[in-house]
């Protein structure tokens, strides 16, 4: 594939407010997008030329999905494997990110393992399939600890923490009949991400590393740049640089660190896709992470990653959206909201980004 000329049509699984984000985004350089989601009525359906609701694993609406694009991508990173092979295999679809980053992304056991083998830090970690397992994980880890599940964990949701030994049978039964991982507790001083867009000709344009504050597992506030040595910077661009060769990637991707008293950075995630914590990048930088996303599958140049001044970026969830009045007044504030029709506990509803000159 060449660079994709404005007037094109780009696929995006998943309609939630990332594939509004970036429709919204494709739109502002000329493409049109086309969401295919289970959800009907979805945030990014409403800004979108074209929209499929279907399942999935519908063979039939997936072929004639990849017809009706010139590349596809996705805006969550639990889309099936099966339908991106689907995609792939069956409809000849170009797919960005890869379906091997996908899979890694899907299961934190494949993700740490992954982290290892670049020679990337993580906590420790084990396989749990068993009560007994998790007996002898804690043996090899220590409590305290954290009991997850291997998949479909996000926002905190799917773990259960082991302050003790006294905890685990608890623990257990809350997420077992699934794949667990233990993993060591982390006594980190922050929480720091890097989103980064790799090209197809294997350019990486990182922005700076952020500091995310989280309550109760869900990503509260983030602060750009984060109050870093520089030397954490280039480490953390260095690690990222080693993910995106490993997995051959293109678009834009995130990895979340734990960054340690010593200044040294433990990988906790990475979403191969963009990320809540980028979402300052749209008011604070040159191009935003969604821009350069479609400019990485469409196989355009980068743009600068750049920044322009500081930002702080904070979640609007669950009734806080109920803010939107006094936010919209603030100066030197950029209100976004999803068009999300039902206000629920714990529901990203909209961010605001607060530029700081
Ligand atoms: P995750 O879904 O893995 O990103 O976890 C959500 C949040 O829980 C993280 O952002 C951390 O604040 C906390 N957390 C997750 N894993 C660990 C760990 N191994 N040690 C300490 N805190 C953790």
């Amino acid at each position: 594939m060449s660079a994709l000329a404005p007037g094109s049509v780009i696929g995006i699984l998943g309609g939630g407010q990332l594939g509004r984000m970036l429709a919204m985004a494709a739109a502002e350089l000329g493409f049109d997008v086309h969401i295919y989601t289970p959800e009907t009525d979805s945030p990014a359906s409403r800004v979108a030329a074209h929209t499929t609701v279907a399942e999935y694993d519908d063979e039939a609406a997936l072929a004639a999905f990849a017809r009706s694009v010139a590349v596809v991508t996705t805006e969550f990173e639990n889309v099936p494997a099966t339908t991106a092979e689907i995609l792939v295999f069956n409809a000849d679809a170009v797919i960005h990110p890869n379906p091997e980053a996908l899979a890694i992304a899907q299961d934190r056991l494949e993700e740490k393992r992954f982290f290892n083998g670049c020679g990337i830090a993580t906590v420790p970690f084990a396989p749990v399939d068993s009560r007994a397992d998790l007996d002898a994980a804690l043996v090899q880890i220590g409590a305290p600890a954290i009991l997850k599940t291997r998949r479909l964990g996000y926002d905190g949701k799917g773990q259960a923490r082991i302050a003790s030994l006294a905890d685990a049978d608890a623990a257990y039964s809350a997420l077992a009949g699934q794949p667990l991982i233990l993993e060591g507790f982390c006594r980190f001083e922050r929480e720091v991400s890097l989103v980064a867009a790799r090209s197809v000709h294997s350019e990486l344009a990182p922005y700076d590393l952020v500091e995310n504050i989280h309550a109760d597992g869900i990503l509260v506030r983030t602060l750009a740049p984060a109050l870093v040595d520089a030397r954490v910077q280039q480490e953390a661009v260095a690690l990222a640089s080693r993910v995106g060769g490993a997995l051959g990637y293109a678009g834009v991707f995130a990895i979340e660190f734990f960054l340690m008293p010593d200044g040294a950075l433990i990988a906790n995630e990475m979403a191969p896709r963009v990320h809540n914590s980028g979402h300052w990048t749209q008011d604070a930088c040159i191009a935003s992470q969604f821009e350069q996303h479609i400019r990485a599958i469409a196989e355009w140049p980068l743009a600068s990653p750049g920044r322009l001044c500081d930002a702080e970026m904070i979640n609007l969830i669950g009734d806080q959206v109920n803010a939107w009045a006094a936010l919209a007044a603030e100066p030197n504030s950029k209100l976004h909201l999803y068009g999300k029709n039902e206000i629920r506990p714990g529901r990203k509803m909209g961010h605001v980004t607060r530029l700081k000159r």
